[in-house]
């Protein structure tokens, strides 16, 4: 909790003293109220949250008047209440061999970054790992991805600069087959240059997986960037329509004030939440749990 805590910092500082300025020596009243509304709203926890969160303070019993303490215990009630439902964890699916799970993002979000951590985490495990360099546009995400292979003895697939990724995918699925591996997870393109290029991309890439295994991909984890704010609504938005995203890693929480943005999201579009990225080392990619994630930002 510590680590998690001290990586959401700069959301909870934001929000905790943000809540000190507004209700210290103050009373609930509705100009406290709307200031509260203010806050929350910017730092990206969503006007349906806000609200929920002033309607519950409005109804309190606040006449020998309001604490800090008290509007922060509220805050975190009702994080917790909007984040426990999507709060999952990524199970491996035993039968399933390999279990695929694909990598969605736009580019810097951190893809490469998370399947390192995740392949570190099922090596741990003692899952046998395999890896699929398909964001093939990149040489340094070849390099990157190869690099999180030797670190984490997982052998990696990859071509060239530019070879046709949905291919590639289609190779590491059958090496992994008659590897038996427990888990494949492919790495894909994020260019957001060319949108429809890189959607159809994605759609072929699933069409060609299920041709070796209907049920494959068994995960499709589109990773975002917290950093963007509400970029990212609009990332989810985009990429569940068309890429078919089953669930939500959230990286760099410890790079910005916005960490509020991942209950407006899961406000919004009720998508599972497996992971958070707090760090850049292995152990900052943290299992998500709501109540830890709301106890760390209202404190
Ligand atoms: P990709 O383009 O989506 O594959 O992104 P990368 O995996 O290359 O990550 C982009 C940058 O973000 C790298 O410098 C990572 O070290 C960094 N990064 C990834 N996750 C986190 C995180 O949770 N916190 C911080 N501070 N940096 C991260």
């Amino acid at each position: 909790f510590q680590k998690l805590r001290s990586g959401l910092t700069k959301t909870s500082s934001r929000l905790s003293d943000g809540i000190t300025g507004i209700f210290t020596k103050k009373k609930l009243d509705a100009t406290t109220l709307e200031d509260l509304e203010d806050l929350l709203i910017q730092a990206d926890l969503g006007v349906d949250t806000a609200m929920r969160i002033t309607d519950t303070l409005s109804k309190g019993r606040y006449e020998k008047g309001i604490a800090p303490e008290d509007v922060r215990r509220v805050l975190a009630e009702e994080v917790e209440r909007v984040l426990a439902p999507v709060a999952q964890t990524l199970e491996l699916n035993a039968s399933a061999r390999p279990h695929v799970i694909l990598v969605v993002g736009v580019n810097g979000a951190g893809k490469t970054t998370t399947i390192g951590k995740l392949a570190a985490k099922f090596a741990a495990d003692g899952k046998k790992v395999m890896l699929a360099a398909g964001d093939t546009f990149r040489a340094a995400a070849i390099d990157q991805l190869k690099i999180w292979g030797e670190r984490t003895g997982s052998p990696v697939i990859a071509r060239d600069v530019g070879a046709d990724s949905s291919g590639l995918a289609y190779d590491a699925l059958k090496a992994a087959r008659e590897g038996q591996y427990d888990v494949l997870i492919v790495d894909t393109a994020g260019r957001l240059q060319n949108k429809q290029a890189l959607m159809d991309e994605l759609v072929k890439v699933v069409r060609v997986l299920r041709k070796l295994d209907p049920d494959a991909p068994h995960d499709v984890t589109l990773v975002l960037d917290a950093t963007t704010g509400q970029n990212a609504m609009q990332q989810v938005e985009v990429f569940r329509e068309r890429a078919g995203v089953t669930a939500l890693i959230m990286t760099k929480l410890d790079g910005t004030a916005r960490g509020g943005i991942l209950v407006s999201i899961a406000s919004k579009f009720a998508i599972p939440v497996y992971a958070i990225g707090v760090g850049e080392g292995v152990e900052d990619l943290q299992p998500f749990d709501a109540a830890q994630f709301a106890k760390a930002i209202a404190s």
